[in-house]
C-alpha cells in the first residue's frame, strides 16, 4: 500500500487538475476503474463544477531578484486555485496573502480557495521573519480552463443490486494521510474482494472531496435507491487510535457491526455521532435527499493535518494493514449475515445431526450451543446472536450454517 503512496503523494492533485487525472490513470492499472467525466460549469444540484486549474511558475522575490519562496520546492507553497498575479506589493499587502500555521511553525499549511478566489502563498510560520524588505514582487502563473471533474468507480457485482459504497478522496496535493491513505486501503480492499463472490454489489469510488460526491450522485440519481450502506475511508496511516463516526441514522446494522468489530479487534478506539468526528462526503451520501447511511473510519485527529508534515514519514504499512483488516471484517459480517428461523421442535439431538461441538475444540461454542439454539426464532440475525453471546461472528455463522445444511432452519 505504501508503494501507491510513494508514487502519487507529491503530485499536484487539485480537484480538477492534470495531477489528479494522472493519479487516476495510475490506479486504473491496478483496478479497472470506470471514469465519469463531468465538464466544468455543469450544474450538480446546487453546486457547479469548477474549471481545471494548473500552476506553472510561482514565487516571491525581493526587488533584486532574490527568491524568498519558490513553488518548485513544494506544491503547497501556493493556495490551490489561486488567481494568477504578477505585481510589486508592499510588505503589508503581501502579509495579507501569506498564510502560515502558527501551531505548526515549521510546516507549510495547505490552503485552498476553490470558489471565492484570491491569490495567495503558504509558508512556514517561522520563516515570516525573513520578510524584512518593504516591497516584493509576487508572481503566480496559474491557469483556469474548461476541463472535466473525474469521478471513478469500480463495481464488483453481487447476488443483489443492493449496493455498499466505499468512498475515498484522491485530491489534496502533496499530502498523504489526508486522502491518499484512504485511497490505498480502498484499492487494496477492492483487489481482495474481487477474488470472491458476494451478496451485495460493491462500489469503490474515488472522488475529489465534496464536489466529486455531489457531482457523481447528481449525475447518477438512478443509482441512489440501490445504495444501502456506505463507508468513508481516510486518515488511516498515522499513529492514532481508530475513530468510528456513526451514520446520520445512528443505529443501523452497519453502525452496530462496525462498533462490534472495533470492540473485538482493537484495544482502544473512539466513537462519535454523525459529523462530530470529522466532516467529509457523508454529508453528500447521507445528506438531504440521498440518505444512504454512511459511517466514516479514520484515525483523526493528528497534528500534521493539512500541512507539509503530512508526508510518508507519518504513516506506516502496519497501520494501513490494521485498518484494512478491520474494514474487511465489517464487510464480511455485513455481507454474510442473515436471519435464521427454527423449523425444529424441542432440543435438537446434537450427536444425531453431527452438531455436537467438543469443548476441547471450541470451548466458547460448546458452552453456548443451547443459547444459540434458543435464539433461532426468526427475530435475530446471526450477527445479533454473536453480539449477544459475545462470540466471534464466524464461529456462530459456521455453526448456524450447519443447522441450515441439515434442514433445521430457514433463512428469513
Ligand atoms: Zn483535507
Amino acid at each position: 500500500m505504501m508503494e501507491l503512496i510513494n508514487d502519487l503523494w507529491f503530485k499536484r492533485r487539485d480537484i480538477v487538475s492534470d495531477g489528479y487525472d494522472e493519479s487516476l490513470d495510475y490506479i486504473s492499472k491496478t483496478i479497472p476503474l470506470k471514469i465519469h467525466e463531468i465538464p466544468s460549469g455543469t450544474k450538480c444540484w446546487t453546486w457547479i463544477v469548477p474549471e481545471k486549474w494548473s500552476a506553472g511558475e510561482a514565487y516571491i522575490e525581493d526587488l533584486k531578484g532574490n527568491k524568498v519562496l519558490d513553488l518548485k520546492d513544494c506544491p503547497l507553497h501556493i493556495i490551490s486555485y489561486s488567481l494568477p498575479v504578477d505585481k510589486i506589493v508592499t510588505r503589508a499587502e503581501l502579509m495579507k496573502h501569506l498564510h502560515t500555521n502558527p501551531q505548526r511553525p515549521g510546516a507549510i499549511p495547505f490552503e485552498f480557495n476553490y470558489y471565492e478566489r484570491d491569490w495567495g502563498f503558504c509558508i512556514q510560520h517561522n520563516r515570516l521573519k525573513e520578510f524584512t524588505k518593504d516591497r516584493y514582487r509576487v508572481f503566480i502563473d496559474s491557469k483556469f480552463e474548461k476541463g472535466s471533474l473525474k469521478v471513478s468507480d469500480y463495481t464488483i457485482k453481487g447476488e443483489t443490486d443492493e449496493t455498499v459504497v466505499l468512498v475515498a478522496h484522491l485530491c489534496h496535493p502533496a499530502m498523504v494521510n489526508d486522502g491518499l491513505t484512504g485511497v490505498t486501503v480502498l484499492v487494496d480492499i477492492a483487489k481482495e474482494m474481487s477474488l470472491k463472490t458476494h451478496h451485495y454489489t460493491y462500489k469503490f469510488l474515488l472522488v475529489p472531496e465534496t464536489i466529486g460526491s455531489v457531482a457523481y450522485l447528481s449525475q447518477n440519481e438512478d443509482i441512489i435507491p440501490k445504495l444501502k450502506y456506505g463507508i468513508f475511508l481516510e486518515m488511516l496511516g498515522n499513529n492514532n487510535i481508530h475513530a468510528l463516526q456513526l451514520t446520520r441514522q445512528g443505529s443501523t446494522r452497519l453502525d452496530r457491526i462496525a462498533r462490534y468489530v472495533m470492540k473485538r479487534e482493537l484495544t482502544n478506539f473512539r466513537e462519535g455521532p454523525f459529523r462530530k468526528v470529522i466532516g467529509n462526503d457523508e454529508m453528500a451520501f447521507n445528506g438531504p435527499g440521498v440518505n444512504v447511511p454512511m459511517i466514516s473510519i479514520s484515525r483523526y485527529p493528528y497534528p500534521e493535518y493539512h500541512t507539509s508534515d503530512d508526508n510518508p514519514g507519518i504513516v506506516s504499512e502496519e497501520n494501513l494493514n490494521e485498518s484494512k483488516a478491520l474494514i474487511l471484517e465489517i464487510l464480511n459480517i455485513l455481507d454474510n449475515d442473515y436471519i435464521p428461523k427454527r423449523k425444529f421442535k424441542g432440543p435438537v439431538f446434537l450427536s444425531g445431526y453431527d452438531l455436537w461441538i467438543d469443548w476441547r475444540i471450541n470451548k466458547k461454542l460448546n458452552e453456548n450451543i443451547e443459547q444459540i439454539m434458543l435464539k433461532l426464532e426468526g427475530d435475530k440475525s446471526v450477527f445479533d446472536i454473536a453480539k449477544e453471546l459475545n462470540m466471534e461472528f464466524n464461529d456462530v455463522q459456521n455453526y448456524v450454517n450447519k443447522f441450515f445444511n441439515k434442514g433445521l432452519i430457514t433463512k428469513v
